[in-house]
Formats: structure tokens, sequence, C-alpha cells
């Protein structure tokens, strides 16, 4: 982040905290008024709902105040809430009690509420600078073994550079630095690369490929740094999808962050503090519109407070919950209620994970990170599908519809394609599923590496496919797939020292403002029926209807 941003940024945290300095006046007010009333009370009833009252209001306080700056009157609160909350449960509260603890918080109303310069200022984020490109060096002593590794991913648009010795490795590491680092460990290796490891300034993403399966191989591989494990032979698409988790999902696209909390101020406060660390977020603070905003921002995390006016942040909570589309969004509250039996009754309800208010800016960003991080490897293993690492059946539905409602609301255009596989049907009788299996892999690979990041490719039935490709019209798409037909066609295949090669079919769909994702999807297979009929390997475009 620049220095300019950096003091833009504070400039707007200062006037959230100016703005929570200017309420907090009433809030007090607000309190002294309330402890009079409770000190006046005669009526044991009234007394209670005095208590009641001044009790929710302490602790909103608490969970506040800290995050405003103002730390010593948060922990001071903090206490209050806590006599309060002895006295309500007490059978036979000493009378004593209530008259320190009116005096208690009329001194904490009176008291001049000194804030904390310190936490005014936005703590330091890590940097999570994107790399420039995916250099990625491997260790393979076999050469053929090695020059295979570097083709495949040189397909998929890496720039792999293969070195036989860890000597040479070495040597090219005080030169240039790889983005990631794959090693084909035969022996020793892993230890010499764990050394290697421990001189840079931090470790370098590794995956490792070895012949073993045990514990003791893969504690080893890890504390050298891996994150991702292969065994010989070894799946070359795993290990892509495992090299993209580690390069560029987590580096380039920010994790989405919905903050649902009563308090528009705390919650601009949480949204610019994760903004500064590059996550997207959206805040709501009429939880009536929340489906609306799942389903258009599509959030990884929740934020979730405890106490709202109309609600429960549990009860909403399972109201997601009821929801299967959403079963991947990771739920945390944020909240003031430090009682650890009311946090595990909200947790038992629904939510995963319980935040304390008030937080750290750090803390805030650790917690929310962490998350995201899991949330997000956890949801790209179960959309992606086993054979050809592309999204599954429901997964590329949902983004097809997510594109065609961010087409709708942009006016940019989007197109859809529909794509089979010709006589696929006679490849798998001719010469075996296993060759089958193995054409539906290699056309996954090309069409992975000829489109953009920014579309979305997925595996739709057997050997249908769907691509959804954003700012896109359906002539720029039709020439694209056409490039894929024609590339496709000339791959040769080989299978029980036979030869041979599959054609493709597409039909191809785009938005006219108006159009739903079903319907595309459905015009888009009209238009594939249409380029089967009229011979096959070729593309057609849906006419307009
Ligand atoms: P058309 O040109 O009309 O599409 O003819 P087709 O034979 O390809 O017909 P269709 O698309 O209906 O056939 C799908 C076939 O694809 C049926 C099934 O044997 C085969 N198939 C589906 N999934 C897989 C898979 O995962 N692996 C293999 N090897 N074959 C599959
Ligand atoms: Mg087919
Ligand atoms: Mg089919």
């Amino acid at each position: 982040m620049s220095d300019s941003a950096r003091e833009a940024l504070q400039s707007q945290l200062q006037a959230l905290n100016e703005k929570f300095a200017e309420r907090l006046s009433d809030e007090l007010a607000e309190l002294e008024h309330l402890v009079e009333q409770l000190s006046q009370a005669d009526e044991p009833e009234q007394r209670r709902q005095r208590m009641l009252d001044l009790h929710e209001r302490l602790h909103r306080l608490a969970g506040t105040a800290g995050t405003f700056g103002f730390t010593a009157l948060g922990q001071r609160s903090r206490l209050l809430e806590q006599s309060a909350d002895g006295w309500l449960q007490a059978a036979n509260p000493d009378p004593q009690l209530l008259v320190e603890f009116a005096q208690a918080v009329r001194q904490l109303a009176t008291d001049a509420p000194l804030s904390d310069s310190a936490s005014t200022s936005l703590d330091q984020p890590e940097a999570h600078e994107p790399p420039a490109a995916h250099r990625i060096y491997l260790l393979e002593s076999d050469p053929a073994a090695g020059q295979e590794m570097c083709q495949t991913l040189g397909n998929f648009g890496y720039e792999v550079l293969l070195f036989q010795e860890i000597a040479l490795l070495r040597t090219a590491m005080n030169g240039q630095l790889p983005n990631a680092l794959i090693i084909s460990r035969h022996d020793g290796e892993l230890e010499q690369v764990s050394a290697l490891q421990q001189t840079l300034e931090s470790p370098l993403p590794l995956l490792v490929i070895d012949h073993r399966e045990d514990f003791a191989s893969q504690l080893a591989a890890v504390r050298a740094g891996a994150k991702g494990y292969f065994t010989r032979p070894v799946d070359v698409t795993r290990l892509e999808n495992r090299l993209e988790n580690c390069l560029n999902l987590q580096l380039n696209e920010p994790y989405r962050v919905l903050i649902i909390d009563d308090d528009v101020d705390l919650a601009a406060r949480y949204s610019l503090v994760l903004r500064n660390s590059q996550m997207l977020v959206q805040t709501l603070t009429d939880p009536g519109e929340l489906f609306e905003v799942m389903r258009t921002f599509n959030p990884e995390i929740l934020l979730l407070d405890v106490n709202m006016p109309e609600l429960s942040g549990p009860e909403l909570a399972q109201i997601i919950r009821l929801n299967d589309d959403w079963l991947r969004v990771t739920i945390i509250y944020l909240s003031a209620e430090t009682d650890v039996n009311r946090q595990m009754a909200a947790l038992l309800k629904a939510g995963d994970d319980f935040i304390t208010k008030p937080i750290s800016d750090n803390a805030l960003i650790a917690a929310v990170f962490s998350h995201a991080q899991r949330a997000r490897s956890l949801s790209t293993a179960l959309s992606r599908d086993s054979l050809t690492g592309l999204l599954k059946h429901a997964d590329i539905k949902e983004h097809v519809a997510l594109e065609v409602e961010r087409s709708l609301r942009s006016g940019n255009p989007a197109s859809v394609v529909m794509l089979d596989l010709d006589h696929f049907k006679q490849v798998n009788d001719q010469y075996g599923h296993a060759a089958g299996d193995n054409v539906i892999r290699s056309l996954a690979n090309l069409m992975h590496q000829r489109l953009r990041r920014i579309d979305s490719l997925g595996r739709y039935g057997g050997e249908e496919f769907v691509a959804v490709l954003p700012n896109c019209t359906a002539e720029q798409a039709r020439q694209i797939f056409d490039e894929i037909r024609q590339r496709f066609a000339e791959l040769r295949f080989h299978a029980s020292e036979r030869t041979f090669n599959v054609t493709l079919s597409a039909g191809i769909s785009a938005t006219d403002g108006h159009a739903s994702a079903s319907t595309l999807l459905e015009h888009a297979d009209q238009a594939l029926y249409a380029a089967k009929h009229k011979g096959r390997n070729r593309i057609e475009i849906a006419q307009p209807k």
C-alpha cells in the first residue's frame, strides 16, 4: 500500500473514531440517566428492569469502546457489566452492592473518556504482494521424467526450469528465486532443500514428489516446507491444482468478507481494517437483505454480531445453515460476549468460531485471513472434479449464474459455451474407458491453457463441458473455441498400439440484457445440438429468440 493510500485510510479511521467519540457522550449521559432511575426504583421488578437495561448498554460499550481507541473505558465497562451480571443472578443481592455499582457507573459516565492514540492508528498489515511471474524450479534427477513434467506444466502456462542436481539448483537460486519449488525425491535431497529453505527470508512454496507414502517421509517433507505431497506416478492435474492454490488463487483473488452488525460505525471500522489487507468487504446492517447479498456477493467469511435488535446472530447463522449452497461460508461471531458458556451455546446452534470484541486490528486480520485461507482451499478441493481438476456441475452452474448476474448489472457482455465430445461412445468402445478418460483430461488441459484466468470452466457431465466467459461477446467466444476445436482435432491419442483423434462440438449463447443463466445454458445447449446436427466438429452460436 502506498504512503498516500495509508494516509487516506488513517484519516478515515480517525474520522470514524471521532464520530464514535461524539456518540460516546450521549451513551454516557444515557448510562447516567439509567443509573439514577435504578437508584430511585422502589419495586424489585422495576430495579431488575433498570439493571437489565444498564447491563445491555454496558455490554455494548465494552465491545465497541476498545475498538474505537477507548481501551480503558471498554475495560471498565466490561467489569461493570460483570457486576451487573452478578447482581442479576444473585437470589438475594446485597443492597450495598447496588450502591457501589451505581457509584461506579456514575464515575464512568462523568470521567472524561480518554482515547488511547496508539490504537487509533492502524496496525501494519502483512504484505501479500502477488508474484510477477510463475517461475518454477524443478529438481529431478531422471531426465526423461523431468522433461515430461516440464512439458506438461509448460502447457499449463508455467515457466519451468529443470535441474538434475541440487548444486545447480542452489546456484540458480542465488541468481533468481522462483515462485515455487518442485522436488522429485530420490534420496537425501529433502534435507538439503530444507537447509536451502532456511537460508531464505521466507520459505518458498514446495511440492514434493516421492516414491514413499509413509508418515516419516511426509513429516520430513512438511519440515522442509512442503505444501503438497505426491507419489509416483504423479497425477499432474492434482499437482497443478495444488500449485495454483499455492501461487495464484490465494494471492490474486481477494477474500470476500461480509460483516453483519447493527452498529454501523463498528462495521465501518472493521471493514476499513480488512480492506486495508486487500480483502473485499461488504457490510449489512439490515439482516433482511441477507439472501440478496449472499447471492450477489458470495462471501467466504461472515462476521456476525451476536446481539442485534430484531434477531440474534445464532438465529441468522441457523438460517444460513438451512441452505446447502452456503455450507462453505465460514461464520465467525464477533461479539462482546465473554461468557464462555454463552459463546459455546451460540456455536452449538451454528457458526464456526467466536471472536471477542474489542479486538486489535492485527488480531482481526489474522483471524479472518486464516479462516478465509482454509475456507478457500476446502472449497476449491470440494468444487474440483477429480479427473479433470475443473469445476463440478453445481459449481460451474453457480459461476454461470454469478457471471450472468454481473453482466446484467454492468452491461458488459458474457458468453456461455456448452461443449460435447463427438461420437465418444465409439472411442470408449474401440479403445477402452481408460483411453477415453485420457481424452477428457487432455481436452480439459487444452481449454484450461487457452482460457483466461477470469473465465470459469467446468465438467458439466461425463464428456460435456461448460465455460462462462465474462466481457466476451458470442463472436469472440466462437473464435476462441474454434481455435480450441482445431487444436484438439490435431491431438493424436495412443491406445493399444493404435493412434486416433477425437473432435468436439460446441454451442454458444451470450447475454442480451435480460436472459437468465438457465435460459442461456438452454440456448447454448440448443446451439450444441444444432452443431451436432450439422455434422459435428463445429461451433454454433445460438440464434436470437
Ligand atoms: P455425440 O457426438 O452425439 O455426442 O455422440 P456420443 O457418443 O458422444 O454421445 P453422448 O454424448 O451421448 O455420449 C456420452 C458418452 O460418453 C457415454 C459414455 O460412455 C461416455 N462417457 C461419459 N463420461 C465418461 C467418462 O468419465 N469417461 C469415459 N471414458 N467415458 C465417458
Ligand atoms: Mg458426446
Ligand atoms: Mg454427451
